[in-house]
């Protein structure tokens, strides 16, 4: 008899066990919103004074106080007309 009380003992920890564990490990803190490296501040795009083609700033030529696509239009200057 005292056996028998034993194994419900063991049955009911080890069920009691099972429940606590499958619910799973409690969560570790994580950061709840980390931004993608896709999203950057929007950069600034220009269209060249010379062909007005739309260029990101970081990637055109400023020239006297123009934007430009490249070092070439840069040269060439403004679009006649
Ligand atoms: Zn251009």
């Amino acid at each position: 008899m005292r056996s028998l009380l034993l194994f419900l003992l063991l049955l009911f920890v080890v069920y009691f066990l099972r429940r606590k564990f499958a619910a799973g490990p409690a969560r570790p803190a994580q950061p709840e919103q980390v931004a993608p490296p896709a999203v950057r501040e929007a950069e600034q795009v220009l269209p060249c004074a010379h062909c007005g083609v739309l260029v990101p700033h970081s990637e055109g030529v400023e020239s006297h106080g123009r934007f430009y696509c490249s070092a070439e239009h840069a040269q060439q200057g403004p679009a006649a007309g």
